[in-house]
């Protein structure tokens, strides 16, 4: 469960939505696009049933209410017992998924010569990701129980409240706190870039805070741009990868695409739909919860011990309605594609700028529809390039 504060060009690569290639440049490069996608897919279909299946055998082995036991024979005062307990929790999963993370995060992009990264580099990231992990996640587990404590009636609302609070002030706070944790972001002088990025604006009376090169090169020959931020901080960003891969005109349009997020307010639009997830999320976690802590030995709804199981009803419940978010998301996508073609009149620039993403990123053309219905919040590059020509040729002859 977390806030979509940032709009990328293309499915993040770390979301593990392995998609579209260009039209095949050579035999080789499209079986090494397929290559990439197959194990990338495998690994998240791996993952997902790790994340299910954890909960539910720290249950079913009596795991849970042994380690909140022994949380509580250490300390007697309730949130530092859910300290305790929440630490080796989320300590224990990441370490548990640790060498998957590096398989598919370090070994597979060294493979397909994508990562730029040494271990080292990757390991101070995984460090300072489960820092943050640790940190958040204990803070909102312990917000959890202690409103739990104040009453089992209504926690839940206040704590869907307080989360949408939460995500809304780092929606806001993320470009400038989280992201440079793992990035570094440097202002775009004064140049063709930005000046471009301004008029663009300009025209639709729209103001852009700021144009950010995103120094992505260091760790991956992959490239992306994205529309940060919310507010104050509200940016446009743009992959020194792409910068080196694309022309001034392909950047244009990248950048017009993220501009039509802004026009189209698809990052309030995005905090709507999280918050409207929020409420339904934790009224369904609030049943769940109330009809099994109960059972397993749990002592009731005020239980830690009964977080393994919360986590269960949020992961399936995430996963249930992936087809649904994804399915809006794909359509604030194409609505920001033609924006895009609209403001700058470019479908040749759009297209050889989607070719040229799906080549550094070794993005499948056209997946598997059922996995791009269910995983992938872009739509495919194919269908992205097919809009573009459909776009040109109804604009030709309507002229
Ligand atoms: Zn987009």
């Amino acid at each position: 469960m977390t806030a979509r504060s940032v709009v990328p060009l293309i499915d993040n690569a770390e979301l593990m939505e392995e998609e579209r290639s260009p039209t095949p440049v050579s035999a080789q490069s499209n079986e090494a696009n397929a290559g990439y996608a197959q194990i990338k897919r495998r690994l998240m279909f791996t993952e997902i049933a790790i994340s299910l299946l954890a909960p539910i055998v720290f249950i079913a082995v009596d795991g849970s209410n042994g380690l909140r036991d022994l949380a509580l024979d250490i300390t007697s005062n309730n949130p530092l017992a859910i300290l305790i307990y929440s630490v080796v929790l989320i300590g224990g999963f990441t370490f548990l998924t640790l060498p998957l993370d590096f398989y598919s995060g370090h070994v597979v992009e060294h493979r397909f010569g994508l990562s730029r990264a040494s271990v080292r580099s990757w390991l101070s990231d995984f460090w300072k990701s489960l820092a943050l992990q640790v940190l958040f996640g204990v803070a909102a587990i312990e917000a959890i129980y202690a409103l739990i404590n104040l009453t089992d009636t209504y926690w839940w609302l206040i704590a869907a409240g307080g989360f949408i609070g939460f995500f809304v002030v780092m929606a806001q706070l993320a470009p400038v706190l989280i992201m440079p944790l793992f990035f570094k972001f440097e202002p775009a002088g004064e140049g063709e870039l930005r000046d471009r990025l301004l008029q663009l604006a300009d025209r639709f009376n729209t103001r852009v805070k700021g144009v950010y090169i995103w120094k992505l090169g260091e760790k991956t020959s992959k490239s992306n741009a994205a529309l940060m931020g919310f507010g104050p901080t509200r940016r446009v960003v743009v992959a020194d990868t792409m910068i080196e891969a694309n022309t001034a005109d392909e950047i244009e349009v990248v950048l017009a695409h993220e501009l039509g997020h802004h026009v189209n307010r698809d990052i309030p639009r995005l905090i709507v739909v999280q918050a409207i997830i929020m409420v339904v999320g934790f009224a369904v976690i609030h049943v769940a919860l109330s009809a099994l802590s109960d059972s397993f030995g749990l002592r009731g709804l005020d239980d830690f011990a009964n977080l393994p199981l919360l986590v269960l009803v949020a992961s399936l419940g995430s996963l249930l309605i992936l087809p649904a978010i994804n399915g809006y998301s794909r359509r604030r996508e194409h609505a920001a594609d033609v924006f895009a073609l609209e403001a700058t009149q470019r479908p040749e620039d759009f297209i050889s700028a989607m070719r040229s993403l799906g080549e550094q990123n070794l993005s499948e053309e056209d997946p598997n529809p059922i996995m791009e219905t269910i995983f992938h919040s872009h739509p495919s590059l194919g269908r992205r390039i097919r809009f573009a020509e459909q776009w040109r040729e109804e604009r030709d002859t309507a002229g």
